[in-house]
């Protein structure tokens, strides 16, 4: 049997669930399929408050927005959430596959919004596949989301928001944070969060890598250097670092598999972390039909991929003649409010990125 829908939004982190509620605003039919048992996406484990302006939930701890936005999803009539269910595949006659509560069910949408965010990168060292050794966001889920205590002594590396962010939730959890090594000469987090650090008596080590990780059944320590300006080693500046978890916070790529296998143009963008989909200003992808919001289209933050989900869900809906003039309306405004996300230093990277979109020929 095949569930004919108006809009699928696949993913309901933080774009997904606004894309959804953007559409059904508008008065299109939803259904919005999750892989995870919780909606909500990185923002299940975000214990800490957001930044951004007060129409982006700023002051607001992340679990919390994604609490409220499932709330108003769930007391949709337009919306359809399944949860458990992983979108497998997307068709060029127009069908999408999906593994629904442990069974395998053919979708056709009218449209579709991608929305399936980001992975972690791992990095290549001797020794790194001892137990003891997790991508940041996997330690956030131990601990914030299953409350097990990860570690009793980390090592982090990486020093961006994410680095720092999870190495002081360590430290509220009672673990021991031996150190944040950083690569680069600058710490790329907000200073706010790298003061907490500081004042929590970890040293964050700019210039370090880590050369290898040592341990017979697990990890039982690191061995870190400092490097020179072409990333060597510096011989002499060796240091061991005695810890049972390294913590990897060097950055998230782009989750956007479904995109290739649709068959949208896509291209390499450094500033946008990896392979992203061309997309038109209404976020739409080369394959008509099809939008991208969020982490999928490039890395970013929750604020932008909630206006962004938003954005492609009123695109989407105004597409099929729902309330047009509305929906052009509304998308103007969302184009406004990610113009002004991406308009202070903090958002130089993006901007270039985009840049670089806009010179093969699409927005992003
Ligand atoms: C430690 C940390 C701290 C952060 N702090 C902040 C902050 O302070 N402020 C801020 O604005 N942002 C912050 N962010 C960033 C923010 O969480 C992300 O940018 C945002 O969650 C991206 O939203 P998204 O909806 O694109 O992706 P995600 O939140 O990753 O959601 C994607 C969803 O898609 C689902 N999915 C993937 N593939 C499929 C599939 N095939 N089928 C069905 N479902 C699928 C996933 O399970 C997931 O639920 C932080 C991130 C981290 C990791």
């Amino acid at each position: 049997m095949i569930k004919d829908i108006e809009i699928l939004v696949i993913g309901a982190g933080p774009a997904g669930l606004c894309a959804a509620l953007a559409a059904s605003s508008l008065g299109a039919k939803v259904l919005l399929c999750e892989r995870d048992e919780h909606p909500g996406g990185q923002l299940v484990k975000q214990t800490h408050k957001f930044f951004g302006s007060e129409k982006q939930h700023a002051g607001t701890r992340g679990f919390q927005i994604g609490d409220m936005l499932l709330d108003s999803v769930h007391n949709d009539p337009n919306i359809e959430l399944w949860t458990d269910s992983t979108v497998l595949g997307i068709y060029p006659d127009g069908i999408i596959t999906c593994e629904h509560n442990g069974r395998h069910c053919k979708i056709r949408p009218q449209r579709t919004v991608l929305a399936t965010g980001a992975a972690e990168k791992f990095l290549a060292f001797p020794g790194n596949d001892l137990p003891g050794i997790y991508g940041a966001g996997a330690v956030q889920t131990l601990m914030n989301v299953g409350g097990v205590k990860p570690a009793e002594r980390v090592l982090m590396v990486g020093a961006g928001n994410i680095g720092l962010i999870v190495s002081y939730q360590l430290k509220q959890a009672g673990v021991d944070v031996a150190a944040v090594i950083e690569a680069t000469p600058r710490i790329g987090g907000y200073l706010v969060h790298a003061s907490k650090i500081r004042r929590a008596g970890i040293p964050i080590k700019t210039c370090h890598t880590i050369l290898e990780a040592y341990g017979t059944d697990r990890l039982e320590g690191a061995r870190i250097a400092q490097i020179d300006a072409n990333w060597q080693p510096i011989p002499g500046t060796e240091e061991n670092i005695k810890c049972d978890v390294i913590c990897l916070a060097v950055g998230l790529t782009p989750l956007s598999e479904l995109c290739w296998q649709a068959g949208c143009k896509m291209a390499y963008i450094r500033e946008l972390s990896g392979h992203v989909p061309y997309v038109d200003e209404n976020l739409e992808t080369t394959v008509p039909g099809l939008y991208c919001a969020g982490d999928v289209d490039g890395i970013e933050e929750a604020s932008a991929a909630m206006v962004e989900g938003r954005l492609a869900g009123y695109c989407a809906a105004g597409s099929l003649g729902y309330k047009t003039a509305e929906a052009a309306e509304k998308a103007a405004e969302a184009r406004e409010e990610l113009a002004a996300l991406r308009s202070g230093p903090m958002g130089e990277k993006i901007r270039a990125g985009q840049q670089k979109v806009a010179a093969m020929g699409g927005v992003k």
